[in-house]
């Protein structure tokens, strides 16, 4: 069977989600800056759940993902909503595993020209949702049923898709909904929170970032990650020459030390190490790689600055075999997600 999937990214790396798409067999389609791509996949034999056959966390450059169920030209209804409507009954119909959906999300790329489209598309997908459910189609959250999908190219054109809520990202379009407090001490403290809740499932999230842990924080002025630590109750050494702010220092749990990052060796070993350093990709990467090889850290997320386009996927794919070949000979497991 071929089944036809949406990836949405940031634009401008439409190459890379393609050629990522290619690398798992897929045949793609897309427009440079369009924030999106389109590609057809061949799985073996019949799937009763086929939205569960790809998951996000298999791309990279990819924001959010879902399976095409449907596709729609609104140019020439009378009534766009009532079209919409009938087409996703059918989707519902033709696929018998359904039983609920969990939610409608309406997206679009993320594109400055789309952002009027996108809000009508939020007001459009809450009339289909009362629509739909006085059809019978119920919407039952967290209980494992497909989430809808309701993209629109452009203001005329519309896609209705499928994913499961597991494999997809929670927030529509991929984009991160988190509200930082006003004392954050940078923006970057959202960048972390975005990875922990991407990375980290809501239910190890407590587990794996408790109270009394130790973590060293490379590259951490200002201070926005150590702050999202140290407010988690771990206890951070930040490791930077420049300054933190007062409100990073403020917990007690922070302590700084104005040294380089890429010499710096905690003295035993930590839960976590954290890297925002601002310096070339491949540097970073042998950075995190001697962390793996001196086992000097349990879990660690970093920031990998990308290079120049052309090379950008090849770069992620180096860092990749890098860590995971040190790991090999360092006889250390790990995953990488
Ligand atoms: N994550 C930080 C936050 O949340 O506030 C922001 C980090 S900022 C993007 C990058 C930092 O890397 C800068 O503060 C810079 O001083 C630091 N940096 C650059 N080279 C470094 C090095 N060799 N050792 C430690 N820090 C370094």
């Amino acid at each position: 069977m071929d089944y036809k999937w949406l990836a949405l990214c940031r634009p401008g790396f439409e190459n890379e989600l393609s050629a990522e798409a290619k690398e798992l067999g897929a045949t793609t389609e897309y427009t440079q800056g369009s924030g999106y791509v389109l590609f057809e996949l061949s799985s073996k034999g019949f799937t009763p759940k086929p939205w569960r056959l790809l998951e996000l966390k298999d791309f990279i450059f990819a924001r959010q993902l879902f399976m095409v169920a449907a596709r729609l030209d609104l140019n020439n209804e009378a009534d766009p909503i009532a079209a919409i409507v009938s087409k996703v009954r059918q989707v519902v119909k033709n696929h018998h595993t359904i039983k609920a959906l969990e939610a409608i999300v309406a997206e679009t790329p993320d594109t400055e020209n789309m952002r009027s489209v996108l809000s009508e598309a939020q007001l459009v997908a809450q009339q289909i949702a009362d629509r739909l459910g006085r059809f019978g189609v119920r919407f039952i959250p967290g209980r494992g049923a497909p989430r809808l999908h309701l993209f629109f190219e452009n203001d005329a054109q519309a896609i209705i898709g499928l994913s499961s809520p597991q494999l997809s990202s929670p927030w529509p379009m991929g984009a991160a909904r988190i509200k930082l407090p006003s004392e954050a001490p940078s923006r970057s403290a959202r960048k972390l929170e975005e990875a922990l809740s991407l990375f980290i499932s809501p239910d190890e999230i407590y587990t794996r970032l408790k109270p009394g842990m130790k973590a060293v924080d490379l590259g951490a002025a200002p201070g926005g990650w150590s702050w999202t630590l140290a407010n988690r109750g771990l206890v951070v050494t930040a490791v930077d020459n420049g300054k933190l702010t007062p409100e990073a220092l403020k917990t007690g749990l922070v302590t700084h030390l104005e040294v380089d990052g890429f010499t710096y060796r905690p003295e035993k070993r930590v839960d976590w190490m954290v890297c925002d350093i601002v310096a070339g990709g491949p540097r970073v990467a042998k950075l995190v790689a001697n962390w793996i090889r001196r086992g000097m850290c349990g879990e660690t997320i970093f920031n990998l600055k990308l290079g120049s386009p052309a090379g950008r996927l090849a770069e992620v794919r180096r860092a990749q075999t890098l860590l995971l070949k040190t790991a090999k000979e360092a006889s250390v497991h790990i995953s990488l997600v």
